[in-house]
């Protein structure tokens, strides 16, 4: 019998071998390691699963990430924009509406200012109207985040609301007569691979923990045995831990775990999730603007955000030729989630050339990528189910980490955050020496 069993080998359930050290395997259901954060494409063109790129506020998280990727990394400026009624405004909205009609810049901030929606916020749409005022909110919140969680905002809670950074009032001020502030600070500077795309992190991580990792390997029977864990795979083999940490969405660890009591499956059940659809438009032209992304709020365009990947990395694309990304959440079960790729790719190059984005007569490659775990969703009964089953897991002595696993929108720096904590828990002290970093590096990450 091993000791730990690591079932995943998304970011969480990599990171979590590598601090781990020692004798750990990592089982992955897939033929390849990386789960959200692999990529996608062909003929040259490749494109991260949704655009991602590496900050943190989390210094020694991000210091980690870093550190695996070495020197394959580049420093990034955030250059993103929001599509609204033909204007590129910079990215978050607020910073940029100086380029709106006067009445529009007028309306934000008076409603900003003497803001009626006064009462304590009890849901995600009256959290916006509170926070934002009415310019803001039914300008750019409100339709964006529709559009986004494919869910009423009234049925979403707080829980999370704390990733979307409140605008001082003096930046509203600044950026309305014209003089340029910055919002969302803590991600303007980022790091992406150099070559590879965001698959070279899981990559990186692949090459340090060599035969620890198993792909192809789906757990679909976990089950005790002789004080440990049996996990079997959909082909009968079986593999034997002393200990398990499962990063794969909680939904999958249910299939495959036995003795599951009725009213905590039913709890797991209820947990809302998004997918995705990622489109990916290759183009034979270098012309396309320098901006990382564009923000999409208006339902009439299939995609909520698009990627430029040539900003991420030109190794993203053939020489001459660019590349854009188009994210569109996906309700599972809607009628969305039953178009075909064709039917998605067809109607994102007609929206791509309406809103100016890429001429469609320019376009030279297609691909989609499905991901069906992409975005949890707080709606109301969120942290009451999370609580039934963490609980559960927890009584049943297997450790949680990831974001469909712990059911958390997080990014990939709390799932190193998760993983750090959970190694030196389950090791009884520091991480493995192979993979701690130094206080300097550290240091060095928090300078910037
Ligand atoms: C559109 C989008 C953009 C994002 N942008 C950013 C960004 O800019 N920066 C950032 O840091 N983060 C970003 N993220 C978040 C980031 O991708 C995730 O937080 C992170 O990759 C989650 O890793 P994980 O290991 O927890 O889960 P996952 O990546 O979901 O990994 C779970 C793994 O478990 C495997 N698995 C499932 N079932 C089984 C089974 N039965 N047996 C064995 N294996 C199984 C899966 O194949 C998968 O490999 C973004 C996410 C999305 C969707």
């Amino acid at each position: 019998m091993r000791d730990i069993g690591v079932l995943g080998a998304g970011i969480s359930g990599l990171f979590t071998a590598h601090f781990l050290g020692g004798d750990v395997e990592v089982l992955e259901a897939d033929d390849r390691v990386g789960g959200l954060a692999r990529c996608f494409g062909g003929e040259g063109f490749r494109s991260d699963i949704g655009g991602h790129i590496l900050f943190s506020k989390d210094k020694e998280a991000l210091a980690h990430e870093l550190a695996v990727l070495g020197d394959n990394r580049r420093r990034g400026v955030r250059a993103n924009k929001v599509l609204y009624q033909g204007l590129h405004v910079k990215y978050p909205f607020e910073n940029g509406i100086d380029v709106l009609p006067k009445e529009d810049i007028v309306h934000i901030l008076h409603s900003f200012v003497d803001n009626p929606h006064k009462a304590p916020p009890t849901n995600f749409r009256e959290w916006m109207y509170h926070v934002f005022g009415d310019g803001l909110t039914d300008r750019y919140l409100l339709p964006y985040n529709e559009k986004i969680w494919k869910t009423p905002p009234e049925q979403m809670s707080l829980e999370w609301v704390d990733r979307v950074p409140r605008p001082p009032l003096i930046d509203l001020i600044r950026t309305a007569v014209g003089i340029q502030t910055e919002g969302y600070t803590h991600q303007l500077y980022f790091d992406y691979p150099k070559t590879g795309g965001f698959e070279s992190l899981p990559k990186a991580l692949l090459a340090k923990l060599a035969g620890k990792v198993s792909t192809g390997f789906c757990a679909a029977r976990i089950a005790p045995v002789d004080g440990g864990w049996a996990v079997v795979s959909a082909s009968g083999e079986e593999r034997r831990y002393r200990r398990l940490v499962a990063t794969i969405p909680i939904n999958a660890l249910f299939a495959a775990l036995d003795g599951v009591p009725p009213e905590v499956q039913a709890a797991a059940d209820a947990l809302r999730f998004n997918s995705l659809r990622v489109a990916l438009v290759g183009v034979r032209s270098a012309d396309l603007p320098a901006y990382t992304a564009l923000y999409v709020p208006d339902p009439a365009s299939l995609y909520h955000r698009v990627c430029y990947n040539q900003v991420f990395s030109p190794d993203m694309v053939p020489a001459g030729c660019s590349s854009v990304s188009c994210e569109i959440t996906v309700a599972p079960g809607s009628a969305l989630d039953a178009w075909s790729d064709e039917q998605v790719l067809g109607r994102v190059v007609d929206d791509l050339g309406r809103d100016g984005i890429v001429d469609p007569a320019t376009v030279c490659y297609r691909a989609v990528h499905r991901e069906k775990y992409a975005y949890v969703i707080y709606d109301l009964g969120y942290s009451d189910r999370v609580r039934v089953v963490r609980e559960f897991v927890e009584s049943r002595g297997i450790h949680l980490a990831g974001r469909f696993a712990e059911y958390r929108y997080v990014n990939t720096d709390a799932c190193v955050r998760r993983a750090l904590d959970l190694s030196r828990e389950l090791r009884g002290g520091d991480i493995a020496p192979e993979a701690r970093v130094s206080d300097a590096f550290v240091a060095e990450v928090a300078r910037g």
